[in-house]
């Protein structure tokens, strides 16, 4: 039985239609792209193949090398490395999937060459508030992860016995690295319902699991033994925070990607449930990234759109600062003290 709501008949009726009378497909996700991001990506481009559609993905830049093993990843084109050749490629296409994300201005510069392509635009995604761009948009942000819900449309779509092994382990990619391994509360028994049908396309999940967070460099691991070093635990507000300084990054031979996930660890403290962590840019100088993760009904979202012009779900979410960490960390606990009533 299908839950998802939102797969109205007209709605599945106008993809299919789009893309069998597309001939050049273009598959765009979120800047720095997670499991969820390349995991659809990937997903929707092996199952368009599947059907004899060739397409492209478009990625804005680099993915962590932990996600290199995805497959059809060395397909993926990078626009901060081949900026012409992609400009060509969106120019001449007619469809564009935008996936993992709901607005824009998460794709940096590419913005203006998916508004000037005279494309169809599909936005599939599972976070809050999408912005008004897509000419047919399946957003549903209950949903724990984009590749769930793009498994929803596969079915939806009649493309359910096309789902192969590989298509599998993109799909589970994004459902697992977005659910925090299928603990957080957007997890359903729907969610345990594909992941079973996953598991008899003979997906590896043990290695899918391995390749995504037990292999580590020693960078990696040396990164979260800084960020550790220096949690600090706001223990009246039942917060923790940590932070990684450019210097510091630097000296342990940081490399992208290395400092993905170490958010998590503030929450298995006792009796936490919101944290973060501020990280300086290695490359550009007063730009501080931030992580929020919470627990509960904890608004981490929210809190990150009001102070660090960011946003996300309830329970993950992430934001900017300009200025270095100390400033950030000064704003950030600054600004706990107006979600108060929400933290004790
Ligand atoms: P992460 O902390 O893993 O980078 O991001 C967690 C979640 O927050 C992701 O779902 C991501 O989409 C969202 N997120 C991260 N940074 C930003 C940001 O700067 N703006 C918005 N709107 N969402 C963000
Ligand atoms: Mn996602």
């Amino acid at each position: 039985m299908l839950i998802f709501d939102l797969m109205k008949f007209d709605k599945i009726k106008k993809l299919k239609e789009l893309i069998n009378n597309s001939k050049n497909i273009v598959i765009i996700p979120h800047t720095s792209p997670d499991g969820d991001a390349i995991g659809s990506c990937l997903a929707l481009f092996n199952i368009l193949k599947v059907i004899n559609k060739s397409s492209n993905i478009i990625s804005p830049n680099k993915a962590p090398e932990f996600l290199n093993w995805t497959p059809g990843f060395d397909n993926i084109i990078h626009y901060d490395i081949d900026k012409e050749k992609c400009k060509k490629i969106l120019s001449n296409s007619d469809l564009i999937f935008t996936l993992d994300f709901n607005d824009l201005n998460r794709i940096g510069e590419l913005k203006e060459f998916v508004i000037k392509s005279n494309s169809q635009t599909v936005m599939i995604d599972h976070h809050q508030n999408p912005k008004d761009y897509a000419d047919l948009v399946f957003s549903n942000s209950k949903t724990g992860s984009t590749c769930e819900l793009l498994y929803e449309i596969f079915v939806s779509i009649g493309f359910e016995s096309m789902i192969n092994k590989d298509i599998s382990s993109c799909l589970y990619l994004g459902m697992m690295t977005d659910t925090g391994s299928f603990q957080y509360s957007s997890v359903t028994s729907r969610t345990h319902e594909i992941i079973s049908n996953l598991f008899n396309k003979k997906i590896d999940h043990n290695l899918i699991y391995n390749k995504v967070y037990n292999d580590s460099s020693s960078s990696r691991l040396k990164v979260l033994g800084s960020a550790l070093n220096n949690l600090t635990h706001v223990k009246e507000l039942k917060t923790v925070y940590m932070f990684l300084k450019r210097d510091e990054l630097e000296k342990l031979n940081y490399k992208k990607g290395d400092s993905e996930g170490i958010v998590n660890y503030g929450l298995t403290l006792k009796g936490v449930i919101f944290c973060a962590i501020f990280i300086e840019d290695v490359n550009i100088i007063n730009n501080v990234k931030i992580s929020f993760r919470s627990l509960g009904t904890f608004p981490s979202n929210l809190f990150a759109e009001n102070f660090f012009s960011g946003g996300g779900h309830t329970n993950a979410s992430g934001g900017k600062f300009e200025g270095n960490a100390e400033k950030a960390i000064e704003k950030f606990l600054k600004s706990l003290p107006k979600y108060k009533d929400k933290l004790i």
